[in-house]
């Protein structure tokens, strides 16, 4: 008998996105079944398609959760946390019996949100796992939530080394009790199908010279307030570099402003970009609104600097294609990752914010998109990405230390199944 593996991403591309790269692996590289749950509840289009993608592996199923009404539970202006956390706990009251008419897998793999599955599970006698979808240094920063049981990490040994280490040996020199951690990363994003716009997109990065092209993105919901914005479109422009900008619409509120409305949020940006920006960097600049397919311009060989707001699938995805950093941070744990690339890893520079103003300033962005895409620190990160890239594919390569962590959890499973 197969063994067959549940998997439960929260809603939001970023935590499904890591997760069907795992499940994905599991499937094709380790020959298991896997089902994944998904949360429909205000679930984006893009996440939809992603996950009901004709492509992904017979083996892997996807399975709707009955959708919930949380509108009498949650106020209009509830931030994305709570909103998130209500969702959580609706969709999960189902979960139990889901779990037993599919005759109880042998493992259950959820990620942060789903820490209330841990107490279900035991019930059940199912073991969980969770896949952390940030980096070993929030994890640092989380070690004290007593509801942990095991882990799985999506980084791997060469990049996040003296974190893997320092929570390895807390129980020895601090007493402090810490999960098994099993690095399996990086998980990122297959190359997914061209849209009609990705395709645009692609054919004119083919005709840019090789490295030439900064990528300015935040994410799937970050957006930068009218100020920033205005002072970001400037400075790229007094550069003379060439760019792909994602453009989203500037909120003076959160900076995580669209983060459940990624492909509803269909925009015109010359409503809120500087007035003759896209005509006068026309040729050099390419405007996305709100969405680029990301993944295909990192690896195109065109691209050159990511701005980025440093999400951790964003992270991820940069360093497996070779390409430095500008770090960018708005929200969550953002600002800690910006700080180990740029502080610790060496893969990413930061701006400097202005003083007193709050914002990061033409002249600022202008100085460091020349400095990263011409002058000698440039070189200094592009070869750093370069090495990180080497060893991530390494890593996960048959003989890895990622395939080897994963492959080591699987015999568990497997050898558990034969008793
Ligand atoms: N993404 C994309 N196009 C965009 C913005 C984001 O494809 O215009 C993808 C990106 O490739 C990444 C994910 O959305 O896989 C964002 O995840 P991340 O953890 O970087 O940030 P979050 O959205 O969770 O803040």
């Amino acid at each position: 008998m197969k063994v067959h593996v549940a998997v439960l991403p929260s809603p939001g591309m970023g935590p499904i996105i890591p997760l069907l790269e795992l499940a994905k692996q599991l499937v094709v590289c380790h020959g298991i079944h896997v089902s994944l749950f998904n949360i429909t509840t205000e679930a984006s289009a893009a996440q939809n398609q992603l996950l009901h993608s004709p492509t992904l592996p017979p083996n892997l199923k996807v399975i709707d959760l009955r959708p919930v009404d949380i509108s009498a539970l949650v106020t209009e202006d509830a931030g994305i946390v709570t909103r998130l956390c209500i969702n959580v706990q609706e969709s999960l009251k189902p979960l139990k019996s889901v779990l037993i008419e599919l005759g109880k897998p042998q493992a259950l793999i959820i990620e942060l949100f789903w820490t209330q599955a841990f107490e279900i599970c035991n019930e059940l006698s199912i073991p969980t796992y969770m896949l952390f979808t940030c980096s070993t240094a929030f994890l640092t920063f989380t070690l004290y939530l007593p509801t942990l049981d095991r882990i799985f990490l999506n980084s791997w040994e060469d990049f996040e080394t003296a974190l893997l280490k320092a929570i390895r040996e807390l129980p020895f020199y601090k007493q402090i009790a810490t999960p098994p951690v099993h690095p399996v990363g990086p998980l990122i994003k297959e190359d997914e199908p061209l849209t009609e716009l990705g395709a645009k997109c692609v054919a004119w990065l083919d005709k840019q010279p090789l490295d030439s092209i900064l990528l300015v993105s935040l994410g799937s919901g970050g957006t930068l307030t009218n100020a920033q914005l205005t002072e970001l479109a400037w400075g790229l422009e007094l550069s003379q570099q060439r760019f792909i900008l994602v453009a989203r619409k500037p909120t003076d509120g959160s900076a995580s402003g669209s983060f459940f409305n990624v492909d509803g949020d269909v925009n015109d940006p010359k409503a809120y970009l500087p007035k003759g920006f896209i005509e006068r960097t026309k040729g050099v600049g390419l405007v996305m609104p709100s969405w680029a397919q990301q993944v295909a311009v990192l690896r195109h060989p065109s691209t050159g600097v990511f701005l980025s707001h440093c999400g951790w699938n964003s992270t991820l995805e940069s360093i497996t294609y070779g390409v430095p950093m500008i770090a960018w941070p708005l929200y969550a744990e953002q600002k800690m990752n910006a700080a180990m690339l740029v502080e610790e890893v060496g893969v990413a520079i930061k701006p400097m914010v202005g003083e007193g103003k709050g914002v990061v300033e033409r002249e600022e962005i202008e100085r460091m998109v020349r400095m990263v895409m011409e002058g000698e620190e440039g070189k200094a990160i592009r070869g750093r990405a370069k090495e990180l890239e080497h060893s991530a594919s390494q890593g996960l390569n048959f003989g890895g230390s990622s395939y080897g962590s994963l492959f080591c959890v699987v015999k568990e499973w497997t050898t558990s199944d034969q008793i």
